[in-house]
């Protein structure tokens, strides 16, 4: 089997050194392994994404000299092939249509252990409509659409970095959106939509999607499509052990390029940081 990965950018802003550093990694590895790589640009939320900086990512990471041999593919132009994968999971009663506010969810929320890597507001379940609702509806657009999950299963993956996982569905998370009431794919389905049809063998992202790698496989099973193996890789941090892709002031590869920074500076930065962070 040949190995085929992706990097997946979202385009809402630069590219910082913190993403630059896992597709680079990804790169490496489908290099390793004499395999093909896929360049998909996640720009699906028609409000924050734009196709400037999808520009702008694309040159940042021929400058950093990651290659691909597919792509780049935009999610945008991709929608029915994420209709189907709603209409089968419609079909197999895996989703349903989800009226209940966001503020709802918040106050009923079963313990939020929102400041963990991943974490949301657990559903409660004592919310969900009962078993077939959602079946007849011929189009997902107008209303919020969850994953119904197994309660009290434990979805055990392994990871290349980190090895044996598990997270429990409904302690861990709860029913996860696969559709917005403003008719976006939600990332949980359409990443494992784009992950089967592109033929995906590894996913290599970062350590922050680890508790999704748990939804997705719950999604997997519920197509019956076969999953790729995982490798999670730690984010890059500042020196009090903030994500830099949180903090506001995070450098774009492009401001260092503009510095006069080569891409090997460029890496070796990320890998600084990083390294001070575990000190
Ligand atoms: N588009 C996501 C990001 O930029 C990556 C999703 C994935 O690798 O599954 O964080």
């Amino acid at each position: 089997m040949i190995y085929r990965g992706r990097i997946a950018p979202t385009p809402t802003g630069d590219l910082h050194v913190g993403h630059a550093r896992t597709f680079v990694a990804a790169a490496r590895r489908a290099e390793e392994h004499r395999g093909e790589m896929v360049l998909r640009v996640e720009d699906l939320d028609p409000l924050r994404c734009r196709a400037e900086y999808t520009e702008r990512a694309i040159e940042d990471l021929e400058w950093l000299g990651v290659r691909w041999s597919e792509g780049p593919l935009h999610q945008s132009l991709r929608r029915e092939v994420y209709e189907s994968v709603w209409r089968r999971l419609r079909d197999a009663g895996a989703i349903y249509p989800c009226t209940v506010s966001r503020r709802e969810v918040r106050d009923a929320a079963h313990a939020p252990h929102e400041d963990e890597e991943g974490a949301e507001p657990i559903f409660p379940p004592e919310l969900r409509p009962a078993a077939g609702a959602g079946r007849d509806a011929t189009s997902p657009a107008g209303v919020v659409w969850r994953f119904r999950v197994p309660d009290g299963e434990v979805v055990r993956f392994s990871d290349a970095r980190r090895g044996a996982q598990a997270f429990a569905a409904g302690v861990d998370f709860g029913d996860f959106v696969v559709w917005r009431k403003d008719d976006v794919p939600a990332y949980e389905l359409a990443v494992v939509a784009d992950d089967v049809a592109m033929g995906i063998t590894e996913v290599v992202r970062g350590e922050d999607l680890l508790r999704s790698t748990a939804r997705q496989l719950l999604v997997y099973r519920a197509l019956g499509a076969r999953p790729p193996a995982w490798c999670h890789l730690p984010l890059v941090r500042d020196a009090h052990g903030r994500r830099l892709a949180k903090r506001h002031d995070a450098l774009s590869v492009r401001e260092l390029r503009k510095r006069g920074m080569t891409a090997e500076e460029v890496l070796a930065l990320a890998g600084d940081e990083e390294r001070r962070a575990s000190a």
